[in-house]
């Protein structure tokens, strides 16, 4: 049987640093050395991989949509030449970049995988490697048309995951969404909950960088200090309420900060804090008032999908009305109403 073809986009993150005299730092050239060395990946049973370094290599604490643009455009550029697509990310904003390819990339028919590990490929005792050749493994199977996410023996929606830990090796869940894949003694795909094929062309679209916030409430917050944040130039917010998106409603400053943002065209978005379940604004008193002002729910949304969503849907040009109603339309599977 002829070998699939994967194209490696090395972003940088913990899998491929080494230690410096100021902590963890990716290094020019380091990885690709490493991997050449490395005889797992010369065994038939591995695809063929071309690796493509990224300029400049960054922890992805330092990743955003410019980064995005650089991603999705090699994805794009690269397209026909591959049959799927490993993306090496740190895992601090993994989530984040999973989810905004998953609107950037559309109507995708290979598998974009993005891995990258807790420990780096330097230890001896790492979780790299079983990463790497997992991810390459599943990026050469067809049937996967979507972004996900791999790590630790399971294959996510990228635009359901979430980072769970900081330190433990399975760092990540996608709390309303199962799996997509379980990479065990076997890895057994779980067909019925990965996306179909689109008969539409696979296109790419490009992110403008637009001035968005994200607000969480707490007990006792004070709306006065958001309400000189929420100006003409801000596009969009994502609220974090409590359970199923209620709100502090004791507060008058509150409601002058929904009426400012109605007046500058601002689209607000609300999601859980709580890990699992559905924000869905009016089913209680305290989010009676978000509704009234047009506020929209993220539904089951995580917030790094709601956020990627936004840049997406302003980078399409979208009117504020189209702009609420298609947050709370499932686009890639990131939501369930
Ligand atoms: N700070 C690192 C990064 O996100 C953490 C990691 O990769 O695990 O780039």
């Amino acid at each position: 049987m002829q070998k699939k073809n994967v194209c490696i986009i090395y972003t940088g993150g913990t899998i491929g640093m080494t230690k410096t005299k100021n902590g963890y730092a990716p290094q020019d050239g380091y990885l690709p050395l490493l991997l050449s060395q490395m005889s797992e990946l010369q065994s038939l049973r591995i695809p063929n991989y071309t690796l493509i370094e990224l300029n400049p290599l960054l922890d992805s604490s330092n990743i955003a949509v410019n980064e995005w643009n650089q991603i999705a455009s090699t994805i794009n550029q690269n397209y026909e030449n591959f049959d799927g697509f490993v993306v090496l990310h740190g895992t601090d904003t993994m989530a984040y970049t999973a989810s905004a390819l998953s609107f950037m990339l559309e109507n995708l028919k290979k598998p974009v995988i993005l891995t990258g590990s807790q420990i780096p490929f330097c230890e001896v005792r790492n979780d790299a490697k079983d990463n790497l050749i997992t991810a390459l493994l599943i990026a050469a199977e067809e049937t996967i048309p979507e972004v996900c996410l791999y790590f630790s023996g399971k294959l996510l929606r990228g635009n359901r995951s979430t980072k769970m830990s900081a330190d433990e090796l399975i760092a990540f869940d996608s709390p309303n969404y199962p799996p997509l894949a379980q990479a065990g003694v076997r890895i057994r795909i779980n067909k019925n909950n990965v996306l179909k094929k689109t008969s539409e062309p696979f296109s790419m679209q490009l992110l403008t960088p637009s001035p968005i916030a994200v607000f969480k409430i707490f007990p006792g917050i004070q709306f006065g200090i958001f309400e000189n944040l929420v100006t003409k130039e801000l596009k969009g917010i994502v609220l974090e309420a409590f359970g199923s998106g209620n709100i502090p409603n004791y507060d008058h400053a509150f409601l002058r900060t929904l009426e400012k943002a109605a007046e500058n065209n601002t689209v607000i978005v609300v999601c859980t804090q709580c890990l699992r379940g559905s924000a869905q604004i009016g089913d209680y008193e305290t989010s009676a008032a978000l509704q009234k002002n047009g506020v929209v729910s993220a539904y089951d949304m995580t917030v790094e999908a709601a956020v990627t969503k936004l840049y997406y849907l302003i980078s399409k040009g979208y009117s504020k009305i189209e702009i609420e109603r298609m947050m709370e339309e499932n686009l890639r599977g990131e939501l369930t109403i």
